[in-house]
């Protein structure tokens, strides 16, 4: 066919039309009429950098009072645009007064972003805005998820026959395309990707995803589009995170815990350091910490008080081994109790407490689960296990085990349980010694020198690691804990030593309290996040894990439980998928990179 006479080759959109290309776009998949009630929409825009398109998108959503519950925004855009972004932001909302909010929002949130991936929440959460940042064949090669409006415009690239057929592995059928940037042959290149009904206004072509074969499994549904309901088992921090990710997008949600209150098992630490981890190789857990460094910032500033229940104080790391120093601007301290009590307060959330799930039995797509006198805790289609090592006797014992997919009974045998302590006093006296660091170190353990806890002003120097048994396997023995003040005393001479010098006298009259959990850590020290059975005859696993948090679950759970729910609904996740795949549970062995 013949296109060139009717359909210009013009790679770039004329000066006269960009001031009218956001309505356009919106026009091109005849939003909002197109979303209206539905639970959620998902646009891929491969010119983020222009923001115009984007702003728009968000005003018209904000306004429309049928918008969809979650607008899912996926982005791409150069390393070199995404240096500027806050200012590119404010520029583009100059022009647009009711813009200019929504760019200030945007703005506070996307200083800084580096090459991969980033999970950004706008408007409490309900606007997910996913930007990969790099190449844009790389990044669309690395998604997982089905679009229902593609926009492809701006200068970055020319799109060609290739580049188009990525474009159709990332759309829903029935999905709208708007195309501004065009190579020769584009309507061919259309038709064949299953493009249909192309049209075109002179600048660009429009047209739906209908091809006429079948998308094999991406026709199915293999996942939970609409909102259902879920028990999450685990009131920590892994449990409340996949909680509140659910109870935003419109799920409800029951969390069952064995104790009597939220936070009583790891995540009841008085306070921990939210910080990215560093690796030669920028090895996995090093690009999962940052990006969950910075999500988890998001929701501290959004639901916790500066100053009281974290602080954004920056934490400098110290490699002791090398003699160097690195300083994390974005570190934090935190305390974690604080924001699984937030995270809960979710109207879509109801907890139980005291409730110890020992049943798990699944009838006619609804698992039940029950404590020891058979009592029924919750029924839900889903079940989200977040109960850390709790997890093990949980599904091993043999009434269970057959819910597991196939080699998943191996895995749980390789979680194991670390015993961790943490030393820490009330100050004697405020401001501490000049020599004194002003702000949290890590490195061969960690010093924290000024939390504000319910009974005062603390120091905590931690954490002891100690192998220990997971539960229902008594008769192991810990180390006292005054070895245990001892040992973290020790580290603190080696990271800081005059102030393990200065705080020695108060180790040795016992005035130091000390605070004790277990740890669930993995072979590789990478959390698990994903499903626990197969999929099979086209029915989606309802059986999904969130654990494994190790020593930096406070890093890690919330960027963990956005991953979670974007399997779970179809989402696009938050991570590339490379790294995605490297937290499923069946992943392949590795050696474990790094401390702990
Ligand atoms: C001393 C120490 C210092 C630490 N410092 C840091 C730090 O600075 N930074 C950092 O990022 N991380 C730190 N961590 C690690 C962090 O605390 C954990 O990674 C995180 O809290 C794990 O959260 P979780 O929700 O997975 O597990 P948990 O908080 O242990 O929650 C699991 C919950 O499951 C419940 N449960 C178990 N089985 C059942 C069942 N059958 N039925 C019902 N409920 C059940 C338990 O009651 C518990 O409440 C530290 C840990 C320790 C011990």
């Amino acid at each position: 066919m013949q296109h060139k006479a009717t359909c210009p080759l013009a790679p770039e959109l004329r000066m006269d039309d960009a001031s009218t290309l956001p309505q356009r776009l919106l026009a091109s998949s005849a939003l909002p009429y197109s979303w209206a009630d539905l639970p959620a929409w998902t646009v891929l825009d491969t010119a983020f950098d222009s923001l115009a398109p984007f702003l728009h998108c968000w005003h018209t959503w904000l306004s429309d009072a049928r918008r969809p519950r979650m607008l899912h925004y996926v982005g791409i855009l150069p390393v070199a645009r995404a240096h500027h972004l806050p200012a590119l932001a404010r520029q583009a909302a100059q022009a647009t007064p009711q813009w200019v909010p929504l760019a200030d929002s945007l703005a506070a949130s996307c200083a800084g972003l580096g090459d991969g991936q980033h999970r950004i929440l706008l408007a409490q959460g309900q606007l997910s805005l996913t930007l990969c940042v790099g190449d844009t064949a790389a990044l669309l090669a690395e998604q997982n998820f089905l679009a229902n409006t593609v926009w492809v415009h701006g200068t970055h690239a020319l799109w060609d026959k290739w580049r188009i057929k990525s474009l159709a592995r990332c759309s829903q059928r029935g999905a709208y395309l708007a195309i501004y940037s065009l190579a020769p042959g584009a309507q061919a290149n259309l038709n064949e990707a299953g493009f249909v009904d192309v049209q075109h206004d002179g600048n660009s072509l429009q047209a739906r995803f209908q091809p006429r074969w079948s998308l094999g499994a991406r026709d199915l549904t293999l996942a939970y589009p609409t909102p259902q309901r879920c028990t999450v088992i685990g009131a920590g921090i892994s449990g409340a995170s996949v909680a509140y990710a659910l109870a935003r997008r419109g799920w409800q949600v029951v969390v069952l815990d064995q104790h009597a209150a939220p936070a009583c098992g790891a995540s009841g630490l008085p306070a921990g350091l939210v910080v990215p981890h560093i690796s030669a190789d920028d090895s996995p857990r090093s690009r999962m910490s940052r990006v969950g460094a910075r999500l988890m910032l998001q929701h501290a500033k959004a639901l916790l008080q500066e100053g009281s229940d974290w602080q954004r104080s920056g934490v400098q790391e110290l490699n002791l081994e090398q003699g160097s120093a690195h300083w994390h601007a974005e570190g934090a301290w935190i305390r974690p109790s604080r924001l699984v009590q937030a995270w809960l307060h979710h109207p879509a959330i109801r907890c139980h407490f005291g409730a110890r799930v020992t049943g798990l039995q699944q009838h006619a797509g609804v698992w039940r689960l029950s404590g020891d006198d058979g009592a029924i805790w919750s029924e839900s289609e889903v079940v989200v296990l977040a109960n850390a090592t709790g997890c093990v006797p949980l599904m091993m014992a043999p009434k269970h085990a057959h819910h597991l997919g196939v080699g998943l009974v191996e895995r749980l045998e390789m979680l194991h349980a670390v015993h961790g302590t943490v030393s820490y006093a009330v100050h004697q006296r405020l401001p501490p010694a000049d020599n004194w660091p002003t702000h949290p170190v890590n490195g061969h353990g960690n010093f924290l020198p000024q939390v504000p806890l319910d009974g005062g002003v603390v120091w905590l120097a931690g954490s002891t690691f100690e192998p220990d048994r997971i539960p229902e396997q008594a008769g192991h023995r810990l180390a006292p804990v005054s070895e245990q003040h001892r040992a973290n005393a020790q580290r603190l001479c080696e990271l800081l030593p005059a102030v393990g010098a200065e705080l020695a006298s108060a180790f040795a009259r016992s005035e130091v309290q000390h605070w004790s959990a277990t740890r669930c850590v993995t072979h590789d020290r990478l959390p698990w996040v994903g499903a626990l059975q197969d999929t099979t005859d086209g029915v989606p696993p309802s059986l999904w894990i969130h654990a494994g948090m190790g020593a930096r679950g406070l890093t890690f759970s919330a960027l963990g439980a956005e991953l979670l729910v974007a399997c779970i609904g179809g989402e696009p996740w938050p991570i590339e998928g490379n790294l995605a795949r490297s937290l499923d549970v069946r992943r392949p062995k590795r050696r474990r990179n790094g401390g702990a």
